[in-house]
Formats: C-alpha cells, sequence, structure tokens
C-alpha cells in the first residue's frame, strides 16, 4: 500500500510486575509507506539494584523478531515518558530518531526518577525531536501532552483504516477504572490535579472523535481481551 497513512498496530507484552498482575506493554504503529514506529521499548535488559518488582518477559526486540523486524528497521521511537518501564531499551534502535515532549526531556535531565534510564534516551539531540504539546506526528498518528504521572507525558491517538481511531493513554490512565470525571480518592498525589486535568482531556477527545477503543497502559484484565503481536489491529 503506497499511502502514507498508518496501516497497522501491535501490541506486545514485553513484561510485568509478576506481584501486582501488571502487564508492561510497547506498541508498534506501521505506516503505508513501509515505516515502523514503535511506541516506548520497556524494561531494561539487566533491572538496576532496587528495582525488584518488575520482571523481563520475552523483550522488545524478540517481540519484533516475531514480525520478522530488527532493532534497526525501527524508524521513530515515540518516548511516552521516562521511566523505565517504558524508555528501558531505548539505546538498542541506532537508526531511529526519537520523539519526546521537550517539557519531559528538559524535566528528566536534573530529576532523579529518570537517572536510572539515562544512558537509554540521552542520545545526541540530532536524534531527538523535541515537541511542544499536541502534534500530528503522521497522518493517522497524533501525539496527546498528558502530563501529571510525569511531566511532559504523551499520550498517542492512531487511527486504523479498519478499526477507526485508538486511543493509547499510556500512563496517564494505567487503568480502566480511573478512566472517569469521577472525583478520585487520591488527593495526597501531589499530582491529582494534573493527573485529572489529563484524564478530562482525554475523555474529551474520546467524546469529540468516536474513538472506539482505549487501551489503558497497565490494565491486565483488559490486556488479556486484547489481540496481541503477531496479530494485529488495522
Ligand atoms: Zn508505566
Amino acid at each position: 500500500m503506497s499511502q502514507n497513512t498508518v496501516q497497522r498496530l501491535y501490541l506486545m507484552q514485553v513484561g510485568s510486575m509478576p506481584e501486582y498482575q501488571i502487564p508492561i506493554v510497547c506498541y508498534l504503529v506501521q505506516m503505508g509507506d513501509g515505516k515502523n514506529i514503535l511506541i516506548d521499548s520497556g524494561l531494561p535488559e539487566v533491572m538496576p539494584a532496587g528495582e525488584s518488582d518488575f520482571e523481563n518477559g520475552q523483550d522488545v526486540i524478540e517481540q519484533l523478531a516475531s514480525i520478522g523486524l530488527k532493532p534497526d528497521d525501527i524508524d521513530t521511537v515515540i518516548s511516552t515518558h521516562y521511566d523505565i518501564d517504558h524508555a528501558g531499551r531505548h539505546a538498542a534502535f541506532t537508526k531511529a530518531h526519537y520523539v519526546v515532549q521537550r517539557v519531559h526531556h528538559v524535566d528528566a535531565a536534573s530529576n532523579p526518577r529518570f537517572a536510572a534510564t539515562r544512558p537509554q534516551w540521552d542520545r545526541p539531540m540530532e536524534r531527538i525531536r523535541l515537541l511542544d504539546g499536541d502534534t500530528e506526528l503522521l497522518p493517522g498518528l497524533e501525539l496527546i501532552e498528558t502530563s501529571g504521572h510525569v511531566p511532559g507525558h504523551q499520550s498517542v491517538l492512531v487511527r486504523l483504516p479498519k478499526t477507526g481511531a485508538m486511543l493509547l493513554p499510556i500512563d496517564a490512565v494505567p487503568f480502566s477504572a480511573g478512566f472517569t470525571r469521577d472525583e478520585q480518592d487520591d488527593a495526597s498525589n501531589p499530582n491529582a490535579e494534573a493527573i485529572r486535568a489529563s484524564t478530562m482531556k482525554l475523555l474529551d477527545l474520546v467524546e469529540r472523535e468516536r474513538i472506539g477503543l482505549v487501551i489503558f497502559g497497565h490494565d491486565q484484565e483488559q490486556w488479556e481481551t486484547l489481540k496481541k503481536a503477531p496479530e494485529f489491529y488495522e
């Protein structure tokens, strides 16, 4: 297919938090011109000391191999944020450009939360594209700034030819139960207000765009019902 729009969306589980039954996931978008766009890269190959909650599964490299792709086939890595379960393998994609919100990249430079993954995301600037807010990256592929979980977190809207619009909130809304306009019992969280504002932004988007499927960032119950690679949404 020659038309340069989104053709396929693959879902890949690359790890878990076994104690909490939480999946760690990545996504791959394929365009009509053959470009491969990876969304996040999962856990590091070797977990840093103290990160005992996470467990690697079939990692992103193996998942990509299962659909016939090598790391160098990835043209772009959409980086939703630099937490260890989202940016752990970024450096494996040596031909890729990275797309991240400027606010996040700048914050990460001095935020100890992202120090463990720094060797993964701290690339030469000619390989990083910094975004300022909501951006249509390619036809059918939009990035939605959703701060709260961390400054400059971004979610992804994918418009597929058959399935229609699908929303990937990533960690803006990790669990389906949180996707509500109801007040949340999280007053002790200093980011509660920003999280709520981003949740509202995504709920408005779902209504406006009549989005049929929202894939929450870490929702095991929902994950079990979804198609995973090598199957895909189209
Ligand atoms: Zn996460």
